[in-house]
């Protein structure tokens, strides 16, 4: 693990990265290398306590406005392709949260009760060794040593911001991704932000690494979370089944999907909205009162859900949707493939998901069966 300490260093390598856009064969290339460079700077920055000037970042990336312009145009493109898919199946997903938030959420309460966290940090030799076993038992170890070998896992041991943990970027030109991971320590929850990051490096190498199919699964569609979080399944799971850290690790997930259940009841939320609130992003700017009149009704505590929207961070449409069903997809990734992940190929497209879930007759009810047996591995 390559830790991010020099910041001359890396400065200099942001910049040189920037050179990337000019072996760009064309627009399609050039939006995923200026995402690629773009993410760059906002996890070096995120991770390391520096900021670039806003405006000398888009020179370095975009070069002139010209530039700039022709992508953000082919951004918004990619955009309103998502959107189309979003209302399509926005009722479809409203009826299956919903569902799953009224069946699910006394269960969660009542393993959260009485819930402490402990935080032991592990030596530097176990907690290589535990990752190293978990990845052999999932048969990537030789994926592990790859990343590892060559230098691809970044870390810092503090953060600036404390709601990003990890990134695992895709560079298009080379097909190689790395990691980046912020507040990092020899700790449990370190192990299952590993998990997650190499959850999308499993994503992204299995992926057709066609730049056109790769930007329509990175900028279009809502399942790009479903392996980091299956990923942080199977570590649970194997954690567990070695009887390794026990209470430690039922913290962790527990406290992970807590905040799960937060982006599904987030996700819920806005599929409540009209679709004309999305176009245009108009939904970006309501007020969170505004937003908890318009959906208040909908809920049968009111003043429970004006507290959560209120207090909840900015709402995100492709973040929440992408968690939701990451959620979702990876739950019945695990409990249908176990440990042949590795060989499971699921179609990533946007729409696929709803003709994925009804063609395998995976409904609410199936997952509620899974996410309660889950529950009950956290239970003390
Ligand atoms: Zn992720």
């Amino acid at each position: 693990m390559v830790d991010l300490g020099d910041k001359r260093k890396l400065v200099h390598f942001l910049i040189s990265s920037c050179e990337l856009l000019n072996k760009c064969k064309n627009e399609d290339e050039k939006v995923a290398v200026s995402n690629y460079i773009a993410n760059l700077y906002y996890s070096i920055e995120s991770v390391l306590n520096i900021k670039f000037i806003e405006k000398k970042k888009n020179n370095n990336i975009f070069g002139n406005r010209r530039n700039y312009r022709k992508i953000t145009k082919k951004l918004d493109c990619y955009y309103y392709n998502m959107l189309d898919s979003f209302f399509q199946f926005k009722s479809f997903s409203k009826d299956y949260f919903q569902q799953i938030l009224v069946e699910v959420e006394n269960d969660l309460q009542s393993v959260n009760d009485g819930i402490y966290y402990t935080f032991s940090n592990l030596s530097k030799d176990d907690f290589f060794d535990i990752f190293y076993q978990f990845m052999r038992f999932i048969h990537l170890d030789k994926l592990l040593d790859y990343y590892w070998n060559n230098n691809l896992i970044y870390s810092v041991f503090y953060s600036n911001n404390q709601n990003d943990l990890g990134y695992t970027l895709f560079n298009p030109i080379n097909k190689e991704s790395s990691i980046y991971i912020t507040d990092f320590s020899y700790s449990i929850h370190s192990l299952f932000v590993l998990a997650h990051e190499f959850g999308h490096i499993y994503d992204f190498s299995s992926l057709d690494q066609n730049i056109t199919i790769f930007n329509q699964y990175y900028y279009q569609s809502f399942s790009d979370e479903t392996y980091s979080i299956l990923f942080e399944r199977l570590l649970f799971r194997y954690m567990l089944n070695n009887n390794i850290h026990v209470e430690e690790c039922r913290d962790n997930y527990l406290s992970m999907l807590l905040n799960r259940h937060d982006l599904l009841l987030r996700a819920y939320i806005l599929s409540l909205l009209d679709n004309n609130y999305y176009l245009n992003d108009n939904y970006l700017s309501l007020s969170r009162s505004e937003l908890a009149n318009i959906v208040k009704d909908h809920f049968v505590t009111e003043s429970d859900i004006t507290d959560f929207i209120i207090h909840t961070y900015a709402f995100d449409l492709r973040s929440e949707y992408t968690y939701a069903f990451g959620d979702i997809l990876s739950i019945f990734l695990k409990n249908q493939y176990d440990d042949l992940v590795y060989d499971f190929n699921m179609k990533r497209a946007n729409l696929d998901i709803q003709k994925y879930l009804v063609d395998n007759r995976l409904g609410p009810t199936e997952y509620i069966k899974y996410y309660k047996d889950e529950l009950k591995l956290i239970k003390k």
